[in-house]
């Protein structure tokens, strides 16, 4: 079962190389969807364990970021005869793909510069995904799309309609009936008028494919806690509704260790939710996200198969249809000339034929 989310992530690379398009195949995934600073890229970066992320006060995510983790033990052979890798996490990114990044500051700046190249800098979006596979042994595997946060208003020199653009960007990707919808809602906020939950109930109208992740549960008033959104009786949602406890700016700007942070969010839900600790936080989330997405895919796997086929068939015919492999090398500039001259004497013929029909005519 493991291995299923590889092989997804193998059609995600041939896909992406003959040219991404959501339409043709959708395949399964899991879809990060949120307001602007909700805590989407935290999440991510929790499921991680590393800093490896753009940040920024404005809209930093401005193309899709689809993201695999491999799991990848120590012992993994694959670290073999790369002293680089043998005891690190490691990244590689599709567009250089001959690159191993070991330092997740330049795989930060890579997101970065590739956001730029794709998407411009003036803060506009890009439909063209970036992808990034991170081999690391404390991730389960996991396949994830990070996607700009939904905004109300262009900020700088934004197009005046990017909050549009931004929600039919993410319409597009959640409406793929294959998707997992993660809908990011920051504990702080009100949750009966959540956006990214009412913006997956009109896709995923019996909320089979929804889970929902409450973040900044560290943040909310005092004197409120989320016990009735968590245990599902504000809005039920059919998959769960996680709650976690990401890094705070301040946790980031004096570079605490993740590793510091799961220990803290894990005495936090202990003294704040102690019947609820257990299935809630970052740890739990990973492990509910990996067994989601295999049977996903599990249940998305008959159709992707006969969609693929027919797609195999399609290219044999067209295949065929350009004539018998040239074998003999030494023949081909022979046969090359051969079907130059054979199409260009039926051309001819044709050509002469219409000629003379409309001169009669
Ligand atoms: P995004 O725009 O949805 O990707 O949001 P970010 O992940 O960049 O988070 C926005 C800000 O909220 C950052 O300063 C984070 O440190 C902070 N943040 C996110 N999640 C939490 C959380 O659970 N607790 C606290 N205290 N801060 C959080
Ligand atoms: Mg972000």
């Amino acid at each position: 079962m493991e291995s299923l989310i590889p092989v997804i992530s193998k059609l995600q690379d041939v896909f992406s190389t003959i040219g991404y398009r959501q339409q043709e195949v959708e395949l399964p995934q899991i879809v990060v969807v949120g307001i602007q600073s909700a805590g989407k890229s935290s999440v991510l970066e929790s499921l991680v364990g590393r800093d490896f992320l753009p940040r920024g006060r404005d809209m930093v995510t401005r193309s899709p970021l689809l993201l695999h983790l491999i799991h990848t033990p120590i012992s993994d052979p694959r670290r073999r005869g790369n002293s680089k890798i043998t005891n690190s996490d490691w990244a590689v990114f599709m567009h250089k793909e001959t690159e191993i990044f070991t330092d997740f500051n330049l795989v930060r700046q890579e997101i970065d510069d590739e956001t730029n190249r794709i998407a411009g800098s003036n803060k506009n979006i890009s439909h063209e995904p970036i992808i990034l596979k991170i081999f690391s042994a404390k991730v389960v595997n996991l396949s994830l799309v990070d996607l700009p946060g939904l905004v109300s208003v262009p900020v700088g020199d934004q197009p005046p309609d990017i909050a549009v653009q931004i929600h039919s960007m993410i319409l597009k990707f959640i409406s793929n009936p294959n998707s997992l919808i993660l809908a990011i809602t920051p504990a702080n906020q009100d949750f009966a008028t959540s956006e990214p939950l009412k913006l997956a109930k009109e896709v995923d109208v019996d909320g089979n494919r929804t889970l929902v992740v409450l973040t900044k549960l560290d943040l909310m008033d005092k004197g409120t806690d989320a016990t009735d959104v968590l245990n599902g009786r504000t809005i039920p949602v059919k998959l769960g509704i996680i709650g976690v406890v990401n890094r705070s700016q301040e946790d980031i700007n004096n570079k605490k260790p993740m590793d510091e942070c799961l220990k803290e969010e894990a005495a936090f839900l202990l003294k704040k939710y102690p019947t609820l600790a257990s299935k809630n936080g970052i740890p739990y989330l990973a492990k509910t996200l990996n067994r989601l997405l295999m049977h996903h895919i599990r249940a998305c796997l008959p159709e992707l198969k006969v969609r693929i086929s027919t797609m195999i068939s399609q290219c044999q015919m067209l295949l065929s249809s350009y004539g018998e492999p040239i074998v003999d090398k030494s023949r081909m500039v022979l046969q090359v000339i051969n079907h130059f001259a054979n199409a260009y004497n039926a051309t001819i013929d044709g050509t002469w034929k219409n000629i003379e029909t409309s001169e009669l005519t």
